[in-house]
């Protein structure tokens, strides 16, 4: 209970404050938690995960991690860095085990690439998206919008639809801890439309979000329903045991094929769950980050689980 109402909230309002930034990220002892969730630093070092994560039967997408951009310059160097990656993972000349689903993808956050910024932002972030996509259909991979905090929403899901004309296949995340998911999903759950459900990682009002775990858990089950009742391609984005085995169950009851959903899981996170999941025959993707900017991804990772929390401040004691 004081996990989720207390250390859990702090550990998220911290993972939006530069100078908890600045004291966290100038720690040795952290480099060693981050490495359990972040693929490195470099592009090199990514595509090695990505490489040994293919080996296994898993799928990919990756994220150039950054966000809250503030300089346009910024966010024109985190395009490049997409369109370096783009041209590496071309050149793995991945061979798809099935004509609709793609195994490499990248994931965007908006805000990393301008939307944030106080002048013309989501027409800039607009441009940035499509540049990488027009990339990533050449490199053969898929494109997914993350989502960030709710203020975001409605300019991320304008700039989906409107990149969805010309690249029908880009996927977008929905937050089932949003009072406004469930009816999101009945609006995007249609043809040829690729929906990553989570639960949501930011902190966010009552006024907007759920705030108890067991709503979230509800509102989850329900977008759910909706999207596998839908013609779209859910991709269930949980660790949860309870909402994988609900998954199954409504793939079974509403027939759906292994080619027409994914489930998906964080880099670092229930390794063996993942492997199993693929030996029974589903397609998995990995969420796999790399780059410096890790600070605000890894807060959240640590605030996700009481035990990452234990571990890290016992790994600030000295000796
Ligand atoms: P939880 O109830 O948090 O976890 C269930 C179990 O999973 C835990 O008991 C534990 O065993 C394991 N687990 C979960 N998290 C951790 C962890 N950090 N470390 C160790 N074990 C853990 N959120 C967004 O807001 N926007 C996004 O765009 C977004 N994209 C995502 C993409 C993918 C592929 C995934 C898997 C998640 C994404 N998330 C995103 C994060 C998501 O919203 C949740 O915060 C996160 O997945 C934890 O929720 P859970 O469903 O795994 O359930």
């Amino acid at each position: 209970m004081a996990f989720s109402t207390l250390l859990r909230p702090a550990m998220l309002a911290a993972s939006r404050s530069p100078r908890m930034e600045r004291t966290i990220t100038r720690m040795r002892t952290t480099k060693k938690l981050v490495d359990r969730f972040v693929a490195g630093d470099s592009a090199d070092q990514a595509v090695t995960a990505v490489q040994s994560l293919l080996a296994s039967g898993r799928y990919v997408t990756i994220d150039y991690l950054g966000e809250d951009t503030t300089e346009i310059e910024q966010a024109r160097t985190t395009v490049t860095h997409y369109l370096h990656m783009l041209s590496a993972l071309a050149r793995l000349e991945v061979e798809p085990d099935t004509e609709s689903v793609r195994p490499l993808e990248v994931s965007l956050k908006l805000s990393a690439l301008g939307q944030s910024l106080p002048q013309d932002g989501h027409a800039i972030a607009l441009d940035h998206a499509r540049q990488i996509c027009v990339a990533a259909e050449a490199a053969g991979a898929w494109v997914t919008i993350d989502a960030e905090d709710h203020t975001t929403t409605d300019s991320t899901l304008a700039i989906v639809r409107e990149l969805r004309a010309d690249f029908p296949t880009l996927g977008t995340v929905l937050q089932a801890y949003l009072h406004r998911t469930e009816g999101d999903c009945r609006e995007l759950s249609g043809h040829g439309s690729r929906i990553r459900l989570c639960k949501g990682a930011y902190k966010e009002p009552a006024s907007v979000a759920y705030q108890d775990r067991a709503e979230v858990d509800e509102s989850y089950l329900r977008c759910l329903r909706v999207l596998m009742l839908g013609d779209g391609y859910p991709m269930v984005a949980t660790h949860d045991p309870a909402l994988i085995q609900a998954a199954q169950d409504c793939v079974e009851s509403t027939r759906r094929k292994p080619d027409e959903f994914e489930f998906q899981m964080l880099y670092g996170i229930r390794d063996a769950e993942q492997r199993r999941l693929v030996e029974d025959g589903n397609h998995l993707r990995v969420y796999v980050p790399y780059g410096d900017q890790w600070y605000g991804y890894f807060m959240r990772r640590l605030a996700e689980r009481p035990a990452n929390v234990a571990f890290f401040l016992r790994s600030l004691k000295p000796g």
